[in-house]
């Protein structure tokens, strides 16, 4: 018990320090002006290319950190910054780790830095899963990719939405059916190389938040990628196909389904860290605004009504980072999600964003509802932490099922 501790170690105050001073002094004072100009802002991912904020080993070192608050903690400063410019810096990493957790050695060390470019030629990249009939269920999925065996190619076809960077990016993680017999046991993860002919950007979508991060829908029209663009190899795409034949035939599925969801819940926490970033952002910005404007003659935190308030959006903040920290040590510990604790983690603190922003936008009574002041952005931002990666709806059926072992639907 001697070693318990929530206290970050030097190194993690030293890297947390650093980023939040990029996001106070770079991204605050540009977040007005990139999520009215609704476009991805390069110049300030450049900036983050230069200082080392927007590169793979940053992420990799956060990532194998011991402890698992890594990745956590630079979310939170990130998001503190601005939502939208901070998606527009890690949107790649939910690219890069599809490579990391399906691909090869090889494919890694090719396509990962391909995904990051340099400090002097930066690009991103996009990871395309969603489709119009396949949001939640994404069973549904209909994109195909089907193996030329005379050219050793795989050709995809289909339409993937809402992908953030989708059509801008360099690299495109995209998952497609293999086999339809197979539900999501038939999907299979592709690169498309950049500049790949058949892949265009469809429809890019104007936004409610996170503006300055660019969501499109994306075309692929015959797309040929060469043979050992299929992440983890042909090999073992054939022997986990026949596992789930198998497992289809003789009705056991347990094993695929467990490793599928420990990868979620061990990704969940990190939004549930954006989700954090936004809900302070809004919670510190509204605590010094009550205490400096006053009305009746007195700052209004003097009546219980706002200083409740900000008590309660407090306390549910460094609630949801408990939860938010538990998911993330317990993902780098390997413990078990028995109570799927990472699913958890992200219903509880996306919910407590949306709360707390709505609660900021209250407290700056007619400013709240202004584009002069950042809470009205950070109440539009925080509207997305219940939607992707998983609905509250989808967290809840997930909590559900793991506690009660029901097919709950
Ligand atoms: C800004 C943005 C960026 C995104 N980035 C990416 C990306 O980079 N790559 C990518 O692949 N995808 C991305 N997504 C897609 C995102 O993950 C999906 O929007 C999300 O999974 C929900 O799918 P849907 O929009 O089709 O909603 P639907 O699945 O149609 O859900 C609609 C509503 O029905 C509810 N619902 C559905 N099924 C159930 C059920 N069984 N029980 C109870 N309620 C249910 C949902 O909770 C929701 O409230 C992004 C989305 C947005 C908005």
């Amino acid at each position: 018990m001697g070693d318990f501790t929530l206290d970050l170690n030097d190194d993690q105050r030293s890297v947390r320090d650093w980023i939040h001073g990029f996001a106070a002094d770079v991204m605050r004072p540009a977040a007005a002006e990139w999520d009215e100009r609704e476009e991805t802002p390069w110049p300030i991912i450049q900036e983050a290319a230069k200082i080392g904020l927007y590169s793979l080993d940053f992420y990799a070192q956060q990532f194998f950190d011991p402890t698992g608050l890594g990745i956590p903690m630079t979310m939170e400063e990130l998001f503190w910054g601005d939502a939208g410019i901070a998606l527009s810096i890690v949107g790649t990493g939910l690219a890069a780790v599809g490579v990391l957790a399906n691909g090869t050695e090889e494919q890694i060390g090719t396509w990962v830095p391909q995904m990051y470019g340099d400090a002097d030629d930066v690009k991103v990249a996009a990871f395309c899963s969603s489709e119009p009939d396949a949001g939640s269920d994404v069973g549904a999925m209909r994109t195909r990719a089907v193996f030329d065996e005379a050219t050793g190619e795989w050709v995809l076809n289909g339409t993937k939405t809402w992908a953030t960077n989708g059509g801008i990016a360099n690299v495109h993680v995209v998952v497609a059916v293999v086999d339809p017999e197979l539900g999501t046991r038939g999907h299979a993860s592709f690169i498309v190389p950049p500049g790949t002919p058949g892949l265009s950007q469809g429809q890019k979508f104007k936004k409610h938040g996170i503006r300055a991060s660019h969501t499109a829908e994306v075309v692929l029209d015959n797309v040929r990628v060469p043979g050992d663009c299929l992440l983890g190899g042909k090999d073992k795409l054939d022997e986990r196909l026949a596992r789930a034949r198998e497992r289809a035939r003789t009705g056991s599925s347990e094993r695929g389904k467990n490793a599928a969801m420990a990868t979620f819940e061990a990704s969940r926490p990190a939004v549930g860290a954006m989700a954090v970033g936004t809900a302070r952002a809004a919670y510190e910005y509204a605590l010094e605004y009550a205490k400096e404007r006053e009305q009746f003659g007195r700052p209004i935190i003097d009546n219980q009504g706002v200083a409740f308030q900000l008590a309660d959006m407090r306390t549910q903040i460094d609630a949801a980072r408990l939860l938010v920290w538990r998911a993330s040590w317990m993902a780098t510990a390997g413990k078990p999600f028995t109570s799927a604790e990472g699913s958890m983690s992200k219903l509880f603190a996306s919910e407590t964003a949306k709360k707390v922003t709505a609660q900021a936008v209250q407290i700056l009574g007619g400013n709240g509802f202004t584009r002069e002041y950042p809470v009205e952005r950070m109440h539009r931002d925080s509207a997305i932490y219940t939607i992707f990666e998983g609905t509250s709806e989808i967290q809840r059926l997930v909590i559900a099922r793991t506690l009660s072992g029901l097919p709950i639907r």
